[in-house]
């Protein structure tokens, strides 16, 4: 059965709103390649969009699973819980950034993450008013979809979405936003339309991916930490994407020095196996009722052992340290390119292994080049090569490697990019 058999049996049986950037069907992986039906090899710069951290398969994460497999697959967490989700918890506090002590909760996906750090954060101050940023990408949920900015595709026609929520500008100097004017309209958001005494929750990415692999500058982390203290407001830090050493600390915010009141964690954290965290200072976590939290698959006990495996890994295999190192070396690359092409290649920028290329038209950061871009993803796919777009910015392109992705493996999926990049 080759590709194309089954992208034709997919497109008659699969909706066409879970449409596939490419006809690649993959049949094996193994840390940072992909083998598809056609026997094709590929290097993979998109880790299932920052999941497999660890690499593909991991031979510690695919013991633990099958290990697992052999004890207890399902019983429900809320029913007759399980020690894998307890030592996952103990461990998850225990990293989460900040000193006040911790709990979590578990559920499947990142959305779901995202709704039951809305809900916690509801219970506990009494106030419904939530606060996200434009550029924002948070999941496919009813209320994510209305936390998250963009409308075409995530959100156009499936409203209406849940309303108490605002906007604000993401801090983003590279295209005109500086951190004074975000928090200027914050301020004013607070004394036009919604009264700090009404927000429950303010949510922020401190690196947006989705929305181009923008970094929320330190000091506007730290702005917003203090605002939202000094006013009741919970501080939501969405690391669903960045976090599990992907920008070289475990988390992302552990470059400002802050501490959340809740955290969103998912992808990364269980090397490929559906389960998501919300992790947050225990008052605030207590605040729902017995019963309000979970789910029936909230926390797998197959999810939580691929976990604990996975923190293992991270530590063993020091990833934060190596997701620096391949953030250098394909910073290092993108570099060369950015010089000899600067018409086309408009920033080059990165935390760790958050790496994107913002392409554009005759050097101007303001004239993205979707189409370029576009091409560039779509040739790479063909020749055997895996590179990511950014949902909410058309002309990015994010790198998202394995974090135990050999060395040498990023040196050929860079030079491949650079030869493609040379023909368009
Ligand atoms: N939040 C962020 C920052 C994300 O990047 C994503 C997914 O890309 C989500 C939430 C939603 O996660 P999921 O697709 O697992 O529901």
């Amino acid at each position: 059965m080759s590709n194309s058999d089954l992208q034709q049996r997919k497109d008659a049986v699969i909706a066409r709103g879970m449409g596939n950037m490419a006809p690649i069907y993959v049949e094996r992986a193994l840390n940072a390649e992909l083998w598809d039906a056609d026997g094709k090899r590929y290097i993979d710069f998109g880790a299932g969009i920052a999941v497999v951290n660890t690499g593909h398969c991991h031979p510690k994460v695919i013991a633990a699973v099958k290990a697992q497999l052999d004890k207890v697959t399902h019983t429900c967490m809320t029913v007759t819980p399980y020690r894998e989700a307890v030592e996952l918890a103990e461990k998850l506090v225990r990293i989460a950034p900040g000193s006040t002590p911790k709990k979590a909760m578990f559920v499947s996906t990142g959305a779901e993450a995202v709704e039951n750090a809305v809900k916690i954060a509801r219970a506990y101050t009494g106030r419904s008013a939530i606060i996200a940023f434009d550029g924002g990408f948070h999941g496919r949920t009813n209320m994510t979809m209305g936390l998250t900015g963009k409308v075409v595709p995530y959100k156009a026609g499936f409203g209406p979405f849940p309303n108490e929520i605002y906007r604000l500008p993401y801090p983003n100097a590279l295209h005109g936003v500086s951190e004074e004017e975000a928090l200027h309209a914050l301020q004013m958001r607070f004394k036009t339309d919604v009264e700090p005494g009404r927000v429950a929750a303010i949510i922020i990415e401190p690196v947006q991916g989705e929305g181009g692999f923008y970094r929320a500058p330190v000091s506007f982390l730290q702005s917003l930490r203090k605002l939202c203290s000094e006013h009741g407001v919970m501080l939501i830090c969405d690391e669903i994407q960045s976090g599990f050493a992907r920008t070289g600390k475990m988390f992302a915010i552990e470059y400002a020095g802050i501490e959340a009141d809740i955290m969103t964690m998912a992808k990364g954290i269980a090397g490929g196996f559906p389960l998501s965290a919300v992790v947050g200072k225990a008052e605030i976590m207590d605040a729902a009722n017995p019963g309000g939290l979970g789910g029936t698959y909230a926390g797998s006990p197959i999810g939580c052992a691929a976990a604990l495996a996975v923190m293992d890994v991270i530590e063993e295999e020091q990833l934060c340290q190596r997701a620096v190192a391949i953030g250098e070396q394909m910073v290092g690359h993108l570099n060369t390119l950015k010089a000899k092409y600067p018409q086309r290649i408009g920033e080059v920028r990165h935390l760790g292994a958050m790496i994107a290329v913002e392409l554009v038209q005759d050097g101007n950061i303001d004239k993205p080049d979707a189409e370029l871009t576009k091409k560039l993803s779509a040739e790479a796919a063909k020749r055997g090569l895996i590179l990511l777009t950014c949902g909410i910015r058309a002309n990015v392109i994010r790198f998202l490697p394995a974090l135990t992705a050999p060395f040498e493996i990023i040196d050929e999926g860079m030079q491949l990019f650079s030869d493609i990049l040379a023909e368009l």
